[in-house]
C-alpha cells in the first residue's frame, strides 16, 4: 500500500483534507505550544485539530499569522464545546473561534459530542455557517451509529467526518464500516490510546521487525485501515516520528495482530455518558 504524508481524503462536499494531522488538546503553555507547531508546520503537518474546549485557538490562529504558511497550506478544524450547543449559542461560539484563529473561514468546523436537547438546533446553526461559506466543511464527533441515524432523518447537508476515539483498545470497526457506506470520513481521535497502547509486546515487536517505534505502527495501521489521524506531541522528537510512517507498511499478518488487540476499552467517556456529565 503507497501512502504519503500529503494524501488528502476528497470529502463527501468535494473538498480535500489532508490525512493525517496534527493535534492540539492539552497544549496551552505558550512556548511549548509554539515551538510544537514550528516542529509540526517544517515537518510537513498541515492539518490542525483544535476546539474552544482546548483553549489555544488563539495561539494557533497567531502561529498561522506569523508562521508564512499561505492559507491554502494549512487546514483548520475547531468545535463547539457541549454548553455552547444551540442555535444562537452555536453562531456565537463560531464567532468567537474565529476572531481566535484570526480566519475569514474556517475548514472544519465539528459538533464535538452529540447533546440530546439541542442536538438539531446545534447542526441547523452549523448548516447555515456552511450555507453562508464562513465553514468549508461540516462535521461532526464523538457520533455513534444511533446518532448519526437521527441526525440524518433532519440534516440537509450529511457531515463530512466523525473524529471518533479509535485505538487499538478501541478500534470502533463497525462505526468505520457504517461509516464508510455513508462516505463520512473516519478520523481517530487520542490515536495512541493516549501512549496507553505503546507498551503492549505485540506494538514492540513489530516496531523491532519494521524498524520502527510503538507509536508509528499504531499510526500506520490506522492508515491503513484508511482511517485519518490526529496524533498530539509537544515533543518536536516525537512530532518528528510520528509523521515517519510512510517508508515502511505493515503486511496482513502484522495488521491482524494488532486487531487482537482490541479490548474494548476507552481512554474517554462513552458519548451518551459524556452528555450526561456535560448537562452540569
Ligand atoms: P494521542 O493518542 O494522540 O496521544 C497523545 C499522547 O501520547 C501524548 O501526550 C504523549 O504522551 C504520547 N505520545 C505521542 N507521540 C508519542 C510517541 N511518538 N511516542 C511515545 N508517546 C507518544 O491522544 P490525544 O491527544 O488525546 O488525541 C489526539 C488529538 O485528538 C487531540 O490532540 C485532539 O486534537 C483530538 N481529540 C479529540 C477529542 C474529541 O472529543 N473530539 C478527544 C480527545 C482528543
Amino acid at each position: 500500500m503507497t501512502l504519503s504524508f500529503s494524501d488528502t481524503y476528497r470529502l463527501n462536499n468535494g473538498i480535500e483534507m489532508p490525512k493525517h494531522g496534527f493535534g492540539v488538546y492539552k497544549l496551552t503553555d505558550e512556548k511549548r505550544m509554539r515551538t510544537a507547531l514550528e516542529t509540526a508546520a517544517e515537518v510537513g503537518y498541515r492539518l490542525f485539530d483544535t476546539a474552544s474546549f482546548y483553549h489555544n485557538e488563539k495561539q494557533l490562529g497567531d502561529f498561522f499569522q506569523s508562521s508564512g504558511l499561505n492559507r491554502n497550506d494549512f487546514f483548520v478544524t475547531t468545535k463547539m464545546w457541549n454548553n455552547e450547543q444551540g442555535y444562537d449559542e452555536t453562531l456565537r461560539a463560531f464567532e468567537q473561534s474565529q476572531k481566535k484563529l484570526q480566519l475569514d473561514q474556517v475548514d472544519l468546523y465539528l459538533v464535538h459530542w452529540p447533546k440530546q436537547d439541542t442536538f438539531f438546533e446545534t447542526w441547523r446553526a452549523v448548516e447555515k455557517l456552511y450555507d453562508e461559506g464562513l465553514v468549508r466543511a461540516i462535521g461532526v464527533s464523538n457520533f455513534e451509529a444511533h446518532h448519526l441515524d437521527r441526525l440524518r432523518k433532519n440534516a440537509n447537508v450529511l457531515p463530512v467526518i466523525d473524529q471518533v476515539e479509535t485505538h487499538p483498545y478501541f478500534p470502533n470497526h463497525l462505526l468505520h464500516r457504517y461509516l464508510e457506506e455513508l462516505h463520512i470520513v473516519h478520523q481517530a481521535w487520542s490515536p495512541l490510546g493516549r501512549g496507553s497502547v505503546l507498551k503492549e509486546p505485540t506494538l514492540i515487536n513489530l516496531g523491532q521487525k519494521h524498524g520502527k517505534t510503538p507509536a508509528q505502527i499504531v499510526l500506520r495501521w490506522h492508515l491503513q485501515n484508511d482511517i485519518s489521524i490526529i496524533p498530539k506531541s509537544e515533543t518536536p522528537a516525537r512530532i518528528k516520528e510520528n509523521a515517519a510512517i510512510y517508508d515502511f507498511a505493515l503486511d496482513d499478518k502484522d495488521m491482524h495482530q494488532l486487531d487482537r488487540l482490541n479490548t474494548g476499552e476507552r481512554v474517554s467517556h462513552a458519548p451518551d455518558v459524556m452528555y450526561i456529565r456535560s448537562e452540569v
